[in-house]
């Protein structure tokens, strides 16, 4: 509105004296308002922005508290969530997981049954088996577990060596033993073929006869020989607390079964046919 304007001045002046003075208040009044509104505009923005903010700084800090006051509580909590699922996941195929305890006979000290000429003995041989067993068995979705996974013996004496194998198979969780050794019958070098034996008069006799007469089936089938699982009485077949058997691979006094023992293929042909005589047994 402009108040040179004559008929802005106009009608101010004809308008009554009630309107006038109130028109030349709100004229002086109208920047002190504006001014005043501004004000209190910004103040209320304020107190507002203010509310807002606290409003928004207490659930956070009340979302904080627990973060900071929880850091062991939440941090357990997320640890303990997190672990759970995967100490749960673990934990449930490690209660699936089906786990079977191979015993590479002798080692170390205790060679075993020596090799003739430049082939190994007994206890490398037992080792080279019993691993490639392992890896059958890990391929099939079963856990090896070994009393001994290197050329050293279990103990330092054979009584040691011996009692440290029956504690570990008895401590292991596994479904079953396989001990792995190598035969010899020096009287008579045309003996041949793998042997299973079992011990019979055991808890667990009968499992482990079953064992022995699935595992003597497929081990002929791939050897060739005709030899029958039987009761042998060996502290690690006889002493443990699963079903448990021992294999005696072959004869190291036969010199052409000697030279086939120390194949890597006739050893892999073997510990396939012991593993898939375990998948057998346990299926
Ligand atoms: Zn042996």
């Amino acid at each position: 509105m402009d108040r040179r304007d004559p008929r802005n001045y106009r009608q101010y002046t004809n308008s009554n004296q009630r309107s006038q003075y109130p028109s030349r208040m709100n004229k002086k009044d109208r920047s002190k308002m504006i001014v005043s509104l501004t004000f209190i505009l910004v103040v209320i923005c304020a107190f507002l922005f203010m509310l807002y903010a606290s409003g928004n700084s207490s659930p956070a800090s009340t979302g904080n508290i627990p973060e900071n006051t929880d850091p062991t509580a939440p941090e357990t909590t997320l640890n303990t969530n997190s672990q759970i699922p995967a100490s749960t996941e673990p934990s449930t195929p490690t209660a699936k997981v089906t786990k079977v305890i191979i015993d590479p006979g002798h080692g170390g000290f205790d060679v075993g049954t020596e090799g003739s000429g430049n082939y190994k003995n007994e206890d490398d041989l037992n080792l080279a088996i019993s691993l490639k067993l392992g890896n059958e068995l890990q391929a099939m979705g079963i856990t090896p577990i070994f009393t001994r996974s290197d050329e050293n013996a279990v103990g330092n004496t054979k009584e040691l060596d011996m009692a440290n194998r029956v504690a570990a198979i008895n401590s292991s969780g596994a479904v079953l033993e396989v001990s792995i050794h190598m035969n010899s019958f020096a009287t008579d070098s045309s003996v041949k073929g793998p042997e299973v034996y079992y011990y019979e008069g055991n808890a667990n006799s009968s499992e482990s006869m079953t064992i022995a007469s699935i595992l003597q089936t497929r081990l002929n089938s791939v050897s060739g020989g005709k030899r029958s699982y039987k009761h042998g009485d060996f502290m690690v077949i006889r002493d443990v607390n699963i079903p448990a058997v021992l294999v005696e691979c072959g004869f190291l006094s036969n010199s052409s079964e000697e030279q086939q023992l120390n194949s890597e293929e006739y050893q892999t042909q073997l510990a396939r046919a012991i593993a898939e005589g375990i998948i057998q047994y346990l299926s």
